[in-house]
């Protein structure tokens, strides 16, 4: 058995790429794994997110992670910030970060191009706290989309540094994992770039979007006019759509979809429609779960302060062998 850890930010509603990029994982994954999911509230304060949208993001995601399949009973789902010894392994993890390779990080080179003066130390060690995030259950494998497998290389060299400075084994090298051979990007409607929680409006699919909106969305998504030679190489935005309908539709309908391109006989709007529905569908039923789930209140209180007690309990563990090989045990009574 494994210990497997993953996590989302509660920066706002879940979509299509958050949940086939890693949540679609988690719930495989909870059935023979010793599994820690936590909704990563730390995380979304380095976009300084509002308190009163936090907290009710918070309790969001969670109904979102039930409503997918995360199972209580198989998994230990958690708050970030319930665990103290998060934030005190992210501290010690620090010493083993370097300045030049955080700065050369491509998630906060993005943000330092948009952002600029206003960059701040959290967005700059988020890596270190992810770190902390995998090593404090000692994880083995962490379920994620494409975008992370950059931050887990850094959790690997953090942990590497501090077993080896204090020659002891007590990090394992943890490995991002996904159900396809690759890690997954699901790509935003809009043509170019990943589907994301921060691109507003029409680019993101949501778990909770009602048919109405899903529809629509796909109907609005970028297209060109067409093929104008057999079997011509399709250009982004196109080739996007046909992966969201791999992702969403049987494989029969994304055969004869593929057909009609290569042949130049597709409608476009026949093919929106029919990944409309598909993806209506294939959200429908997370979306009925979520709807039963959100308002009952003490069920997700319930869940996350079992989860909390378990996953401080295993952290502690990691705590007490850290402090230990650090030094910083010797005047405890
Ligand atoms: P975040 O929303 O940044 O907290 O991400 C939560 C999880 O969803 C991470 O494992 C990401 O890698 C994954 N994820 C987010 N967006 C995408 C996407 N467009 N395609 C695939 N995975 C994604």
């Amino acid at each position: 058995m494994e210990t497997i850890l993953s996590g989302m930010r509660p920066t706002g509603k879940l979509h299509l790429g958050n949940y086939l990029g890693a949540g679609i994982n988690y719930v495989k994954m909870q059935e023979t794994n010793n599994c820690f999911y936590f909704i990563a509230d730390y995380h979304a304060l380095t976009t300084h997110t509002k308190s009163s949208e936090l907290s009710s993001s918070i309790s969001n995601v969670l109904a979102e992670y039930l409503a997918i399949g995360v199972d209580p009973n198989k998994a230990t789902i958690y708050i970030q910030s319930h665990v103290p010894q998060i934030p005190e392994l992210y501290l010690l993890l620090n010493m083993f970060a370097y300045k030049g390779e955080l700065e050369k990080c491509v998630t906060f080179k993005e943000k330092a191009r948009k952002e600029g003066q206003t960059l701040n130390a959290g967005l700059l060690t988020y890596p270190v706290l992810m770190a902390a995030d995998i090593l404090i259950h000692r994880a083995t494998k962490v379920p994620v989309g494409e975008d992370q497998q950059q931050h887990i290389e850094m959790a690997r060299n953090f942990a590497q540094r501090f077993n080896h400075y204090y020659d002891a084994e007590i990090f394992p090298m943890p490995v991002a994992v996904s159900n396809d051979e690759n890690l997954i990007r699901v790509p935003s409607l809009q043509g170019t770039g990943k589907m994301s929680k921060s691109d507003a409006g029409d680019s993101a699919i949501y778990l909770v979007d009602d048919k109405d909106s899903i529809i629509k969305k796909v109907k609005r998504a970028k297209t060109d006019s067409g093929p104008t030679e057999p079997n011509q190489t399709k250009p982004i935005e196109i080739e996007n759509l046909f992966y969201l309908m791999e992702l969403v539709s049987s494989k029969e309908t994304y055969d004869h979809f593929d057909k009609a391109y290569n042949e130049c006989n597709i409608r476009y709007g026949d093919f929106k429609t029919q990944l409309g529905e598909d993806m209506n569908n294939f959200i429908a039923p997370i979306r009925e779960r979520y709807t039963a789930l959100v308002n009952d209140r003490n069920y997700l209180l319930n869940v996350v302060k079992e989860g909390g007690e378990k996953a401080r309990e295993s952290a502690q563990k990691t705590i007490d062998l850290v402090r230990n090989v650090v030094g910083l045990n010797s005047m405890n009574s």
